[in-house]
């Protein structure tokens, strides 16, 4: 049996200047590396790789009913506005509509260049499409909006970055691709009519209850409030949020050198090209209300009174960092067993991280060890934990079932960086059963397992990936 795929091409009936018509570069010997049996279910798809997956996934043909297309859009990178990126190396093959009703699309990742490459060589090498196939997979399961990843193929090409590597195509499912840079660029531009278009196109396909351009802002905004948080719940650091890589669905997208912390530090940055600390873990909420600021910067210039929208705008930004700490808290107080939040739990969550980021504490373990008994040992000194742990019993002896909401909200398992590193290289050896064992263990993150005690523990000071790259 063939791929065959239901198509529904809504951004595609978009006029011509949202994006290029550009099919995928066919590559030289495109073999299939993983399918996502489960996802493709959802999506309508067969549930067993055609015989043609391979060639659909690696861009060599492209499945009946698709309309490939290059999407455009700008950004800001690191604070500064790029006019143009777009998509460089991806193309939308189209939208299917799901069982459940919901739209998303189908792209093909690292699949040639287009005409928003620049000076980029339009392709991916085999490390970064399993971290991203696996990392969103992983993000999935802990239950935290996110793209995901329905095939992977190594394409038989090499791409050339410091080495030569093995070149590959992911093939990533969206909510949609819409970026906050997708609203910046027709406002840079001045189209006025597109952004309108844009806004329309938005509203009906992600917040259909959403009133025009500041309804759809209030809608992002609460949407990456929450994200974010919950990215902080599980020590994630996106590691690249520019505004193109901002998504209006509030999904995770654009898995580059992000990463999972392992010992607990506000201020951990990854990535290898985030020299000043802009995206570290504790930057993330602030961040987001500016990107969200951008965002509202782009919206209102469609509406007819400009003034006066960018009163009611900087209200609905402004709103965001309450929005935000009023998430922090009711997320972290679950992370330690709290279903209401009282005066006073605010301090015993920051204490608790405190006297973690000085005792070199693992953010997961410490966490799911408070259900499981343990987290002292977490610490260098740990009676800095005991200390903690009275008046913290003391409070949870008010709580009802306070272990079954830790275990819950405290995963034992996260995509941990050096697992994800040792996965890679032997992957690129051809071994991928650690591809295959990461990604069982991390599709039921919150169940212990104690087979994969391993991928659970804390790197071996041989092991700590300091850097991560794009
Ligand atoms: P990112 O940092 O992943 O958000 O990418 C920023 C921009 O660079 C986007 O417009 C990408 O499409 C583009 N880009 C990244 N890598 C490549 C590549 N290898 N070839 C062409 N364009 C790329
Ligand atoms: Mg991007
Ligand atoms: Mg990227």
């Amino acid at each position: 049996m063939d791929m065959s795929f239901q198509f529904d091409n809504s951004y595609a009936r978009l006029p011509e200047g949202f994006y290029a018509r550009q099919r995928p570069e066919p590559v030289g010997a495109p073999h299939l590396v993983a399918y996502n049996g489960a996802l493709a279910r959802e999506l309508g798809v067969s549930e067993e790789p055609g015989s043609d997956a391979a060639a659909v996934f690696g861009g060599n043909s492209v499945p009946e009913g698709a309309d490939p297309l290059a999407q455009l859009y700008s950004g800001h990178q690191f604070g500064t506005y790029n006019p143009q990126l777009g998509d460089g190396r991806a193309v939308l093959l189209g939208e299917v509509v799901g069982g459940d009703g919901q739209r998303r699309d189908i792209q093909l990742k690292g699949s040639g260049r287009t005409p928003f490459s620049r000076m980029g060589d339009g392709r991916a090498w085999l490390g970064p499409v399993l971290r991203e196939y696996l990392v969103s997979e992983a993000m999935h399961a802990l239950g935290i909006p996110t793209t995901r990843a329905l095939a992977a193929v190594e394409t038989g090409e090499t791409v050339l970055r410091e080495a030569p590597l093995p070149g590959a195509v992911l093939t990533r499912v969206a909510k949609s691709h819409l970026r906050v840079g997708s609203f910046q660029v027709f406002a840079a531009r001045g189209q006025i009519e597109n952004l309108a278009m844009l806004t329309d196109y938005a509203i009906a396909r992600h917040y259909p209850g959403a009133d025009g351009p500041l309804g759809l802002l209030r809608a992002v905004r609460d949407a990456q409030a929450e994200l974010v948080v919950a990215w902080m719940a599980v020590g994630f650091i996106h590691g690249v949020m520019n505004t193109d890589n901002c998504a209006i669905s509030g999904e995770t997208i654009d898995y580059g050198p992000c990463a999972f912390m392992d010992e607990f530090s506000s201020g951990r940055v990854f990535s290898s090209i985030d020299r000043t600390g802009r995206y570290a873990y504790g930057n993330q909420p602030g961040i987001v209300v500016w990107n969200m600021a951008q965002l509202a910067t782009a919206l209102i210039q469609q509406c007819e009174d400009v003034q006066a929208a960018a009163d009611e705008a900087t209200e609905i930004v402004h709103a965001m960092p309450e929005l935000l700490r009023a998430a922090w808290l009711r997320r972290f107080a679950g992370k330690i067993g709290i279903a209401e939040v009282q005066d006073g739990d605010e301090a015993l969550i920051t204490d608790l991280l405190t006297r973690m980021a000085g005792n070199q504490a693992d953010f997961t373990n410490t966490f799911r060890a408070l259900a499981q008994g343990g987290a002292r040992d977490q610490f260098v000194n740990p009676g800095d934990f005991d200390d903690w742990e009275f008046r913290w019993r003391q409070r949870i002896a008010e709580e009802e079932a306070p272990e079954a909401r830790m275990l819950a909200a405290n995963p034992a398992f996260i995509p941990r960086n050096h697992r994800i590193e040792q996965m890679i290289a032997a992957a690129v050896e051809g071994d991928y059963a650690p591809f295959e064992r990461l990604l069982g263990v991390l599709a039921r993150p919150y169940e212990n397992q104690p087979d994969a005690a391993d991928l659970a523990a804390s790197p071996l000071e041989g092991e700590v990936v300091a850097a991560t790259f794009c």
